[in-house]
């Protein structure tokens, strides 16, 4: 015998259950169909993230230590106009920057990865013109900073002042 319970409140508050015969006169949906979406906003074209933009300098911080090529691209993405110069160099480069003059050691972080060198550019020009190394060191230092790693600038060397030159402290974990 098809039937259904129907479900009454007594006047006490109680439910009491009562068998009927045939089809519920009632229908309980129990998925109420979804409200109606309010439209979609329009969404806002996407800003390509600066990691996918890639110079072709940043090539050079191929064999650079990860620590150093954060602080780099921190500096590039938070704004400061620069050129990766050089990263990582070939001993035989360095014989010929030595004898040159260039460079005064054998032992130049650059020949490990700890090393990099950056010239400010200005109209669209890198400059060797200290007065724009001053304001990239300011950028870079505070790259670093965020970036939590501890960095050296051949500008604050007193002896042989290298002002495109950045580097990791010569201890751990940065040695060779
Ligand atoms: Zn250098």
């Amino acid at each position: 015998m098809r039937g259904f319970l129907r479900w009454l409140t007594g006047k006490d508050g109680s439910s009491v259950a009562t068998w009927e015969e045939g089809e519920p006169d009632i229908t309980v949906d129990v998925h109420p169909a979804a409200p109606p979406k309010p439209p979609a906003a329009k969404p806002e074209p996407a800003k390509p993230s600066p990691a996918l933009i890639v110079q072709k300098d940043e090539l050079l911080l191929v064999g650079v230590h990860p620590g150093l090529v954060r602080v780099v691209l921190r500096a590039r993405w938070d704004g400061a106009a620069f050129r990766i110069i050089e990263g990582l160099r070939s001993k035989e480069r360095q014989a010929m920057m030595v004898s040159s003059g260039k460079s005064q050691t054998m032992k130049s972080r650059h020949l490990t990865g700890h090393a990099v060198d950056l010239a400010p550019v200005v109209g669209g020009s890198v400059t060797w013109d200290w007065t724009h190394y001053y304001p990239l060191a300011e950028r870079v230092k505070a790259a670093a900073k965020a970036e939590g790693v501890p960095i050296e600038w051949g500008g604050d060397w007193i002896s042989f002042k290298d002002g495109p030159h950045w580097q990791l402290p010569m201890r751990a974990p940065y040695l060779a």
